[in-house]
């Protein structure tokens, strides 16, 4: 492994080495995060890194384009069979880039846009000033009903009625149930506007038929190719036939170069994997895995926002155990069980200290766990948080998460290679 770079850039091979240990010596509930086919890395390592190929297939810019036409038209082709689409971009570097592309293809500087507000599960490309969008353009926010914290949907309406913005954006990175498309579409058309689903955390999911699709809902679905659908890092544009043509021209030439044609392959490869029945069993588990493990801390005494979780996360409200997100991800951290702080529904806390924790199931699932591993996670996570300033039990538990780890190794790693490679 890394044989190349070892020989002719031992520093760059060790942090790589030293990833590939972290990685497997952790347990890993980001909830963004997934371990990827050996299948699509090959691809994303390959000579296809060496092609500029500016332009779509059948239409590029440079020459010696005959087979990347063929891996780019594979990777569309499968991508719209996939959810059911009449269009597919498979250009964006990104999740953000696709979204991005699809603003810049249908609004124009000043125009209004309506998304989920961050601090309620949206994404900081929805709208946020921190972002583009919000710069760009103006930005209005829906969030969840207070008591169910569920998407208020009858407000959501209301703003849109109100503001009358030329998009509807729907989709999120930390909302645990499903969402509803129909009243989004329902006032979009009330109104006049445009309606885009950023499915980037559910994708898989989508893919599996285990969520709702959005596709025949929506005029633009956006997704990274990562998290729940285990790809290549990047994104995904699909939209009806008609606006096939200006999406196409954002993306390229409007915000980006030459296409990352190893990326792309990995895409494909991606699609592919998503269409087995074994991907949908893996989605089936991921589902369950979630909400065991959300029962299992629920039934320690933690509060699950929302009620619970239909998706591969959930959040953990940790204020009746008198825990913010920070000091939670840092003593998590500290025994190797790696989670994010996160903002529950009308937090009291700032961004940076948060009263939540999001958890999610992708990762370990990929690894081979089951809900029996999640309650094990579930008991670990409880008796570190409940033991925060007590060395005997930080090494206790840091014990039997390498144990958990080296039952499940992930690329055939094995602790002896870890040895030998030092
Ligand atoms: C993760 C995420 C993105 C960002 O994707 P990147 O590939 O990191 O740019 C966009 N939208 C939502 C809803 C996400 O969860």
């Amino acid at each position: 492994m890394l044989d190349f770079l070892k020989q002719n850039d031992p520093e760059i091979a060790e942090q790589i080495m030293r990833e590939l240990a972290r990685q497997n010596e952790k347990i890993e509930l980001i909830a963004s995060e997934n371990l990827v086919s050996p299948t699509v890395m090959e691809a994303q390592g390959s000579v296809l890194t060496n092609k500029y190929a500016e332009g779509y297939p059948g239409n590029r810019y440079h020459a010696g384009c005959e087979h990347v036409d063929v891996i780019e038209s594979i990777a569309i082709e499968r991508a719209r069979q996939l959810f059911g689409a009449q269009h597919a971009n498979v250009q964006p570097h990104s999740g953000v880039n696709a979204n991005l592309a699809v603003y810049v293809a249908m609004l124009k500087p000043g125009d209004t846009i309506l998304g989920m507000q961050l601090d309620m599960g949206g994404h900081l490309s929805h709208g946020s000033k921190a972002n583009i969008s919000g710069k760009f353009y103006s930005c209005h926010f829906y969030g969840v009903d207070r008591e169910s914290e569920l998407i208020d949907y009858g407000a959501m309406q209301q703003l849109a009625r109100d503001y009358k913005p030329r998009m509807i954006v729907a989709g999120a990175s930390s909302y645990s149930r499903v969402i509803d498309y129909a009243p989004f579409r329902e006032v979009a058309d009330e109104i006049g506007a445009l309606f885009l689903v950023d499915m980037a955390h559910i994708s898989g999911i989508v893919a599996a038929g285990q969520h709702p699709n959005p596709v025949p809902y929506a005029d633009f679905v956006t997704t990274t190719t990562t998290k729940t659908i285990r790809g290549a890092r990047g994104g995904l544009i699909l939209c009806r036939q008609e606006y096939g043509r200006k999406i196409d021209k954002a993306i390229f030439p409007g915000i980006q170069g030459g296409p990352q044609l190893q990326t792309i392959a990995g895409k494909a490869v991606c699609f592919r994997e998503a269409m087995s029945g074994d991907f949908k069993s893996y989605i089936g588990r991921v589902l369950k895995n979630a909400r065991a493990m959300a029962a299992a801390l629920e039934q320690r005494g933690y509060r699950i926002v929302a009620g619970g979780t239909d998706t591969h996360l959930f959040l953990v409200d940790l204020r009746s155990r008198g825990l913010t997100g920070a000091s939670a991800e840092e003593a998590l951290d500290a025994v190797g069980i790696t989670v994010n702080k996160n903002m529950i529904p009308f937090d009291p806390e700032k961004p940076q200290t948060t009263s939540g924790i999001r958890i999610g199931t992708s990762a370990m699932t990929t690894r081979g766990l089951d809900e029996a591993g999640m309650l094990q996670i579930a008991e670990l996570i409880d008796k570190t948080l409940s033991g925060i300033g007590n060395p005997a039990v930080q090494t206790e538990v840091r014990r039997q998460v390498r144990e958990i780890c080296r039952e499940y190794p992930i690329y055939g790693y094995t602790f002896k290679q870890e040895v030998a490679d030092e």
